[in-house]
């Protein structure tokens, strides 16, 4: 264990991969201060139920926490909640904050998260036009929607996708708008997007695709349509800007990190300041599966690195490299993805009958299975990142087979 200081670790960002991260270090043995400082009211939460569960009224604050709020004081961690970050000392060792104060570090670890990307079209300021990352964002919109509310969202990805499925659920009308040919371009393969495109219309969802929008209109400064390019007006009361999401890297471009789309890292999580790590959304990090350097915007990324940094910080060995995955609930629908969409050759689908999962299958050119994009199916989700893992062909024709069990065709 290396030695510990006085000042101990301060983690900058309070969120998901920073809870996480508080927690390993004091799971992995460390002993000195530990300091999570955080702009949000709240103590660490789950992001995932704000656009589900949280947004139809089906879970409460306790269930959106990350810990219980005790955790914190037991574990002797320090929180300063409500406190804004500006900027990162490097020479003087300390974080400057909004309200004039310093908080100084012997090791720091960035996890500063991502905000959503705004858009710079007329209109995005009129009242009713909302974004979602925060409870309070959340909490907006759930107040926007209810019977007969007509929600328009820009921007087909998981997220808004999400909103719209909810918002059925809540008795409100939904119309995705996408400027790509078909939702999800960006994150799934077209066999997915054709599939989550179908559902959502037998859900009574518009689906919009290959749509520009030029402009937000209002009447008495509250939202009242989408302009599009082509002319369209499409009515609405409230709007939801889900265009993705923009790393917080600023602070540490600003501190002279090399940043690239966001923090770049290793894979312990360091960044090139030896006091400083950096993890979650914020950062740029190898994925050593397919040898290549990208930002990933998940909770199971966010907590690999936060093991990754409290393992590197407490001197014990690195976990084992993880298939990078992501899950996402709609309507009935759980979509359970793993591995990249990368030098994908072939795509497999597997539809069981009986369960009416359905899974996507991508493969190599050498028969390895890159990604899995699984529907309601599991079994499917869990062998696919076995397959993953283990980078050893798999008999396509076989996988496509629902008689035959997953688990025999993972390679050994
Ligand atoms: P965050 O959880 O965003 O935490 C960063 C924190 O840093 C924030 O609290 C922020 O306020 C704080 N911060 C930033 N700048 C400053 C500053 N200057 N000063 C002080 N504090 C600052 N992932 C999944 O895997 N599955 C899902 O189904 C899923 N659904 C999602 C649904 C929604 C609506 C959203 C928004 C995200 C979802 N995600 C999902 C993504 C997942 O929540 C994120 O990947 C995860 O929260 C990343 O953790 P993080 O700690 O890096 O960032």
């Amino acid at each position: 264990m290396p030695e510990q200081q006085a000042a101990g670790i301060v983690i900058a960002g309070a969120g998901h991969a920073g809870g996480s991260a508080a927690a390993f270090l004091r799971q992995y043995g460390w002993q000195g201060p530990i300091t999570l400082v955080g702009e949000e009211a709240l103590p660490p939460y789950q992001r995932p139920p704000l656009s589900k569960a949280w947004l139809k009224g089906e879970a409460d604050g306790a269930g959106l926490a990350l810990r219980p709020v005790a955790f914190y004081a037991k574990q002797d961690i320090a929180l300063r909640l409500s406190t804004r970050i500006l900027a990162l000392d490097r020479a003087g060792q300390r974080l400057l904050l909004a309200d004039g104060g310093a908080v100084p570090y012997d090791r720091l670890i960035l996890a500063l998260g991502a905000s959503p990307r705004r858009l710079s079209l007329p209109g995005c300021a009129l009242d009713g036009v909302l974004e979602l990352r925060t409870t309070l964002d959340a909490d907006r919109i759930k107040a926007a929607l209810g019977p007969g509310v007509r929600l328009a969202v820009i921007g087909g990805g998981y997220i808004g996708l999400e909103v719209a499925a909810s918002a059925r659920a809540l008795g409100a009308e939904a119309v995705v708008i996408e400027r790509e040919a078909r939702v999800l371009a960006r994150v799934a393969s077209a066999e997915l997007s054709a599939y989550v495109t179908e559902q959502h219309r037998a859900q009574g969802v518009t689906i919009l695709c290959g749509a520009d929008v030029e402009g937000l209109e209002g009447q008495a400064g509250r939202v009242a349509g989408i302009r599009l390019r082509d002319g369209a007006l499409i009515s609405c009361d409230v709007a939801l800007i889900g265009v993705g999401a923009v790393p917080n890297d600023g602070l540490a471009r600003e501190a002279g990190l090399a940043v690239a789309g966001g923090i770049l890292v290793d894979e312990r999580a360091r960044t090139e300041d030896a006091l400083i790590h950096a993890i979650g959304d914020c950062t740029v990090r190898p994925v050593p599966l397919y040898g290549r350097k990208l930002r990933l915007e998940s909770v199971p990324n966010a907590i690999e690195q936060a093991k990754q940094a409290a393992a590197d910080l407490c001197g014990r060995a690195q976990p084992a490299p993880e298939v990078p995955w992501f899950w996402s609930d709609q309507y009935v629908l759980r979509i359970q993805i793993a591995g990249l969409l990368h030098e994908v050759a072939r795509t497999v689908a597997r539809r069981d009958p009986a369960t009416g999962g359905v899974a996507f299958f991508h493969l190599a050119a050498d028969g390895c299975v890159q990604a899995v994009e699984a529907v309601s199916a599991s079994a499917e989700f869990m062998a696919g990142r076995q397959m993953i893992a283990k980078r050893l062909p798999v008999a396509a024709e076989a996988l496509a087979d629902p008689a035959r069990a997953m688990r025999e065709l993972i390679p050994s």
